[in-house]
């Protein structure tokens, strides 16, 4: 089967329709193949400030761009003005692709603008993306699970409503039950993350990683401690976007990341673990 082909058996985009589309973290490989049909067909595609230049580049010429994120010191939209906008798109009978970093419904208000074009009666569709929290670990070589490590994980957000940390986050329920904890937007607030995590019975030797810029050609990962993460993190310039991961698992990164390996790295396939092998 060939690449038209598959791209064919797919669901075609249709005038007057909003497709909400994950573009993934970064990489143009990992996007979805509805993604790219969207790519494709779309006539205007509105986008976050998370979608990559790479992934952008990829639409033709005729498509008309409109940005809609939150990127330095541009006037940004608000998240109502986005929301209307999609929908006058659509009634002008348009095949818009609302085109999101990652995936739409994970920290990315995918639900409210999805929200209000039912309440606006826009006929849409959903298409996931690869998440950075899960996609994006993977490419740095950290696997969210491990049967040697953690059952659980759990993400959170370093971001609330209303810019701080979200007040309904049970931070000793959370430092109690789940192993490993992913934070996204988590940049600006490694500090007091940590600090309440400590102060909730976390170990502060316990592994900890940053990784910023996942799955782009400027990843970079920061392996620390929870207890010396805000110092570490002062001395290495690390861009935004990048997410926190808290656990035993960061350990197996000594044996996974492929990338590193690719570069010279040599890995090891013995990683004292709390489960054993
Ligand atoms: N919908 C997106 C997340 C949006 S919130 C998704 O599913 O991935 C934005 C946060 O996502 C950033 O602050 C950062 O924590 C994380 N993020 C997104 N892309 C990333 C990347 N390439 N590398 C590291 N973190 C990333």
């Amino acid at each position: 089967m060939n690449m038209k082909e598959i791209l064919g058996i797919l669901p075609d985009m249709e005038s007057g329709w909003v497709w909400l589309a994950g573009a993934g973290p970064g990489d143009p490989g990992l996007l979805s193949l509805l993604t790219v049909k969207a790519m494709q067909q779309a006539d205007v595609v509105v986008y976050d400030a998370l979608v990559s230049q790479d992934i952008l580049d990829f639409l033709n010429p005729e498509i008309t761009l409109e940005f809609a994120g939150k990127r330095g010191g541009r006037p940004s939209l608000s998240q109502a003005d986005i929301s209307d906008r999609l929908v006058v798109l659509a009634r002008e009978d348009k095949k818009v692709l609302r085109l999101k970093g990652g995936d739409p419904f994970i920290f990315g208000r995918g639900g409210e603008e999805a929200r209000h074009l039912v309440k606006e009666n826009i006929p849409f569709r959903v298409v996931p993306g690869i998440t950075a929290g899960i996609g994006g670990l993977a490419c740095a070589g950290i696997p969210l699970t491990d049967r040697h490590t953690n059952s659980v994980v759990t993400f959170l957000t370093g971001h609330g409503r209303d810019g701080g940390l979200s007040e309904d986050i049970d931070w000793a329920a959370l430092a109690k039950s789940s192993p490993v904890i992913v934070v996204y937007m988590a940049l600006g607030r490694v500090g007091i993350i940590c600090q309440k995590l400590m102060a909730c019975g976390r170990r502060p030797d316990e592994p900890l990683a940053i990784v910023s810029k996942a799955t782009t050609p400027e990843q970079d990962v920061l392996e620390t401690t929870l207890g010396d993460a805000e110092k570490d993190l002062a001395s290495r310039m690390l861009k935004a976007p990048a997410m926190i991961i808290l656990g035993e698992t960061v350990k197996l990164r000594a044996g996974l990341d492929w990338q590193g390996a690719m570069k010279g790295k040599i890995l090891t396939a013995d990683i004292p673990l709390p489960r054993g092998k």
